[in-house]
């Protein structure tokens, strides 16, 4: 059995890793999404893909392998029902840019008609494999993937994970395998404590509905919505929170599947609670004050975000809640550079804080998980090359096989 690299080793983005032993199994098929799309080399002919969650950096190429093979992707159902709702946008964007798709409808198609959906726990097999999907803990119906073979030797996938528990997931549950491939994002730092990080998000929020601003929370529609809804809810302040752009979709999508949700219930109050705007003329009463405005695009590339953000009074602010990629606004933003909005230079003078409300591991969790996991070989992708090869140089010196290999590279393994 070898696996090549396809895409996501030494990067964070379309991430792709295609095993072939007696049959070929791919682990993800997803784009890079900020700046130029990038796509992952081709996958050739597969049996099986497995799709370890909806985030486009997994997802978003998955349709282009049905363009001449129907193989099953196996997933949970709100990873399909999530991915469809991102492909579709992605799609029509790039329709709208006038760019070239990388697929067709017909092709989204087959991928929804053909794919597999299993609970956590529940085994498919094929030919000599068993595959199972765990619990990864990072957004609603995102797997970590094992596959054993016949004589109990297992890889096992972590697809984005993280390992404490946030208000909506439970937290990765640990997955025993020989052969562990796991994501780095965050290999060389850590997160802050939840707690401490949630309180001082809600004072500083309260703060700024106190003094009549807005307080303005761009979000990614998948995951991060949903739990900055939960903890404004949990801490008394849904009934100022407004909820705009592709946030309202993904947070229907993610509800209807109660089983994905830890505390769901706070999730339901949650969306009872918050105003949903349907029509822009309801806009003009989220901006009117004392209010909390949760919409897409987290980076403030498109999306209703940026119309509010030059509509913003003088005691408002604006409080990113995750990772800004190169290249975007809302990284402009973090350095005091004027915003491209409709390829105009936009200054916004309102003042800007930056919360870590991440969804994957750190640094001390990603060593846990390997340690619980009791790999003798790890590889370590999804993530920039610091990380990766901090990740892989740390569990060498620990005894372990390690590896941080380039898109491209194609590894041996030994599995039979
Ligand atoms: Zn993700
Ligand atoms: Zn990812």
């Amino acid at each position: 059995l070898d696996i090549k690299f396809l895409g996501g080793a030494n990067e964070v983005g379309r991430s792709g890793f295609l095993l072939r032993g007696k049959k070929s199994i791919l682990l993800d098929y997803g784009v890079k999404v900020e700046g130029n799309t990038e796509y992952p080399l081709q996958a050739g002919r597969i049996d099986l893909c497995i799709l370890s969650h909806a985030h486009l950096d997994h997802s978003g190429y998955v349709p282009s392998i049905y363009r001449s093979s129907f193989p099953p992707t196996l997933g949970t159902i709100p990873t399909l029902k999530l991915a469809e709702l991102l492909i579709e946008d992605s799609f029509k964007l790039n329709r709208d840019r006038h760019e070239k798709p990388p697929f067709f409808r017909r092709e989204i198609k087959s991928f929804t008609e053909r794919y597999l959906p299993r609970d956590y726990g529940n085994e498919i097999q094929l030919d000599d494999y068993t595959v199972t999907l765990h619990d990864a803990g990072h957004i609603a119906g995102s797997a970590i993937a094992k596959i054993e073979n016949k004589k109990g030797r297992r890889i096992a996938y972590t697809g984005d994970f993280k390992l404490s528990e946030q208000l909506l997931q439970k937290g990765a549950e640990k997955v025993e395998a020989d052969v562990l491939i796991i994501e780095s994002t965050y290999a060389t730092s850590e997160h802050p404590p939840r707690q401490q990080l949630i309180k001082g998000f809600i004072e500083d929020v309260k703060e700024v509905l106190d003094s009549g601003g807005i307080a303005l929370v761009p979000v990614f529609a998948v995951g991060r919505a949903q739990e900055l809804l939960a903890i404004l809810c949990d801490n008394g302040l849904i009934d100022r929170t407004y909820l705009d752009g592709m946030a309202k979709a993904a947070t229907e999508i993610a509800s209807a599947y109660p089983e994905f949700i830890h505390n769901n219930d706070l999730l339901q109050r949650a969306m009872k609670g918050a105003s949903w705007i349907e029509f822009p003329n309801q806009r003009r009463s989220a901006l009117r004050g004392g209010t909390i405005i949760l919409t897409t695009s987290g980076m403030l590339n498109g999306g209703p975000v940026v119309n509010y953000i030059t509509k913003l009074n003088k005691n408002s602010k604006i409080f990113l809640t995750g990772y800004q990629v190169e290249g975007t606004n809302g990284r402009r933003l973090l350095e005091n550079k004027p915003l491209l909005i409709d390829n105009r230079k936009i200054s916004i003078k309102t003042p800007v804080s930056f919360n870590d409300f991440s969804a994957h591991a750190g640094k001390e969790d990603l060593h846990r998980y390997i340690k619980a996991s009791k790999a003798h070989t790890v590889i370590c992708v999804h993530g920039s090359m610091d990380n990766t090869t901090a990740l892989a140089q740390s569990l060498r010196e620990e005894g372990l096989e390690a590896y941080a290999p380039n898109v491209g590279d194609v590894l041996k393994l030994d599995f039979d």
